[in-house]
């Protein structure tokens, strides 16, 4: 797997996250040798998604 900020070499990783709302403390990630930039698995399924299938975060509504 590739950085997408650096294109270094990006390694398995566990992180762990005591703020999170799931109730989960640790998960498996990536982490950059080069840059240090991190991928959780949600990141790495939402970018492996094609673009077709996203949807907008949000549709802001017009004011009138
Ligand atoms: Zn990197």
């Amino acid at each position: 797997m590739q950085c997408v900020r650096c294109n270094g070499l990006m390694v398995p990783d566990r992180f762990a996250d005591l703020a999170d709302d799931t109730g989960q403390i640790e998960f498996g990630g990536w982490r950059c040798l080069v840059c240090g930039n991190i991928a959780d698995p949600v990141i790495v399924a939402n970018r492996q998604r094609p673009p077709a299938a996203r949807k907008p975060l949000r549709k802001r509504a017009v004011a009138a």
